[in-house]
């Protein structure tokens, strides 16, 4: 599609058609699996051209990708304002990895939230210590102790919204601004909204990564991750990437392409069914608080609905009281739900919630809750019926009260 044109389309129009590129695919509707390492010349007078193919849009080496890999990047491109490429890794994790070893150097400071994705924050304490690069935890909600943590060497700031686990919303445009008033860039997890739900460089945020796992793949059976920029940021990821020999399989990529074409459809059944969900639970009395920022009245609420134009299936709750044994209990009591980690699949997912010993400089449980309101779960709704997720729902917290 002309490049200029892309944005004219509303979203669910581009996913239909994104990344299709005849020039590199021929006139099939979905790219074919190029499942190929070698490319052959046919002289040497071509052998000398090779490197320069893969800046044409032709197949160079493996490693360099494959239209099936091209495609799905420039899919994600196309979805994200002010992005001019997208860089594929092999997790969502990677990506966080191949952003920040994209972008830091020893001597670097390099600012976390408190409430980041647990591999995040242990990012930030393994690899990046081991690299001499000193992370340092900020609570994204409070501006003053943020704008004042940055220092000469802050050369970077990671946003995430909502926060991991407690799902808070930060004011990611004010805080994307005061990284790049102090001189850093700023590199967001965006992967809850996505990028229907939030336009993270339009925002302001000079890189925007997601883990493709999630809602894109959407089918619990591929594990990806994306990092889109502008030009210049753009370039040195692909560089990073490429000495760090990150590639992704044909396969996967399909695959994720495969789910980007309903997710749409599937985010917006998510979040109706996760609000009926949430609203019911907000009427409990075992319930303390529901965590989930589309909910009027629930934290963080106010931020999303000015910022965000969706959210997706995935908030937690805190229960009143109880123990770690009666969360358990609940957690155990579901049917519907499974026990496991990741999220965004057609399938609904549980997971317990203890962010106390995960955070260095954020209250847990926050201001408002009793001291026992401190156990919470994390469901990740999916495509089931809501009636029946509220049923299960109502099972469990029958088998939560019996000791
Ligand atoms: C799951 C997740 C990741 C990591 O993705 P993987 O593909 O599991 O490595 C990163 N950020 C967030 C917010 C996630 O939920």
């Amino acid at each position: 599609m002309d490049e200029d044109k892309r944005h004219e389309h509303g979203a669910a129009t581009r996913l239909v058609a994104a990344g299709r590129r005849p020039e590199w695919t021929g006139a099939v509707v979905n790219p074919p699996i190029w499942r190929a390492s070698t490319h052959l010349y046919p002289d040497m007078a071509a052998h000398a051209e090779g490197p320069r193919y893969n800046e044409d849009g032709r197949f160079f080496y493996g490693r360099r990708g494959a239209p099936t890999q091209w495609a799905l990047s420039d899919a994600l491109t196309g979805l994200e304002a002010g992005a001019a490429g997208t860089v594929l890794y092999p997790s969502g994790v990677s990506a966080i990895a191949g952003v920040m070893l994209a972008l830091l150097a020893p001597g670097d400071v390099v600012m976390i939230p408190d409430n980041a994705y647990d591999p995040s924050r242990a990012m930030g304490r393994g690899l990046l210590t081991d690299f001499g690069i000193e992370p340092r935890f900020y609570d994204p909600l409070d501006l003053t102790t943020y704008t004042e943590a940055f220092c000469e060497r802050t050369r970077l700031v990671l946003l995430e919204a909502p926060g991991s686990l407690t799902m808070e919303v930060p004011d990611i445009p004010a805080l994307a601004r005061i990284a790049r008033e102090k001189g850093a860039l700023s590199a967001m997890d965006n992967t809850w909204a996505g990028p229907l739900g939030f336009q993270a460089l339009a925002n302001g945020v000079d890189v925007v990564l997601h883990a493709l796992t999630k809602h894109v793949g959407g089918h619990s059976d591929v594990m990806m991750g994306s990092a889109s920029a502008g030009e210049d940021l753009y370039q040195r990821l692909r560089k990073r990437a490429q000495s760090l020999g990150l590639v992704v399989s044909p396969d996967d990529a399909a695959l994720a392409l495969r789910g980007l074409r309903t997710l749409k459809i599937r985010v917006e059944q998510e979040t109706s069914s996760a609000l009926e969900v949430a609203r019911w639970l907000s009427q409990r009395t075992e319930v303390a608080r529901v965590l989930c920022p589309m909910l009027p009245g629930a934290p963080g609420h106010e931020v999303w609905a000015r910022d965000f134009a969706g959210g997706c299936g995935l908030f937690s709750f805190v229960l009143r009281g109880g123990t770690r044994a009666s969360r358990n209990r609940f957690i155990d009591a579901l049917e519907l739900f499974g026990i496991g980690y990741s999220w965004g699949g057609f399938e609904s997912l549980a997971t317990p919630v203890d962010p106390a010993p995960m955070r260095d400089v954020m209250a847990w449980p926050p201001s408002g809750l009793e001291a026992g309101d401190r156990y919470g779960v994390r469901f990740s709704i999916g495509l089931e019926d809501p009636a029946d997720l509220i049923a299960d729902c109502e099972r469990a917290f029958a088998r939560m009260a019996e000791t």
